[in-house]
């Protein structure tokens, strides 16, 4: 599934085919949309932004359009003169003077007024997200600290959407060995300076795979990886997907967890665990 990163650099990609423009015609096959076309056609957008993993399309009508793409969800930006199809559903269309935006796929998509975006039921169970401006790493080391997630370990909260959103598999485990956290420790466990690291590499590996297009180790690190023949899934990644392989770090074999069916990636030596087990 794409995650916070893939979602915000589409929201990238369709705001600058649609944002300043004027929704001229479309298809809104989908269920949700049907019969209340007068709310997105003739009628500006405003912008396109994502919250964790859903895309939001706000018009000059005053409402606003939820999606969320789950497993299956593609977006395709064209210009309107290119024809273009697809095996896929089409569940909207946007044409502008100029461009064909398409939403394929999807099915949790819905139109609402967008002074009442906040009370969405996806959206109002979100944390805080991580590539939000106003959101710092220290403001997640404090998150970290609070309540609700102090005596969660470290693997659930990486992928709960409710303490961090748009956080996936692959960050996950990156931000987790950048931060020398053990996957079976909770914010319990750790001291100080250990929180504050680890909410500093929360938004510094997110923000890195947003700028770089997945990849969250240095560039050069990549490029000499990418040299050694590494297939790109590997060579984007300090631990995910190399289990097997020596840690970049520290050259012990990179290891392999499963925690309810979902792969985790980390080093032992770098990221030793802090609560006697
Ligand atoms: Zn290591």
């Amino acid at each position: 599934m794409p995650e916070g990163p893939e979602i915000r650099r589409a929201a990238d990609r369709i705001g600058k085919a649609l944002v300043g423009n004027i929704i001229s015609s479309g298809q809104w096959p989908y269920q949700t949309l049907a019969g209340r076309t007068h709310l997105i056609e003739g009628h500006e957008v405003l912008s396109v932004t994502s919250r964790g993993k859903a895309m939001l399309i706000r018009f000059s009508s005053g409402w606003t359009m939820y999606s969320h793409n789950q497993l299956y969800g593609r977006w395709t930006v064209h210009l309107n003169t290119t024809s273009y199809d697809s095996t896929r559903s089409l569940r909207a269309e946007f044409i502008t003077d100029r461009h064909a935006v398409r939403l394929w796929s999807a099915t949790d998509i819905s139109l609402l007024p967008t002074v009442e975006e906040n009370g969405h039921s996806f959206l109002q169970r979100l944390g805080p997200d991580v590539l939000d401006e106003e959101v710092s790493g220290a403001f997640l080391a404090r998150h970290l600290r609070s309540k609700k997630l102090y005596r969660k370990k470290a693997s659930t909260l990486m992928l709960d959407q409710s303490s961090f959103a748009g956080l996936g598999n692959y960050l996950r485990s990156e931000i987790l060995h950048a931060a020398k956290v053990h996957p079976d420790d909770r914010p319990c466990d750790l001291e100080d300076s250990q929180l504050d690291q680890w909410g500093q590499c929360i938004k510094s590996i997110t923000l890195q795979a947003y700028h770089h297009k997945g990849i969250t180790v240095d560039l050069e690190v990549a490029h000499s990886s990418k040299d050694r023949g590494e297939p790109r899934r590997m060579w984007r990644h300090a631990v995910f997907c190399r289990n097997e392989r020596p840690c970049l770090t520290c050259g012990d074999l990179v290891l392999r967890k499963r925690y309810a069916g979902r792969r985790l990636d980390f080093c032992q030596n770098c990221q030793p665990a802090q609560r006697p087990s």
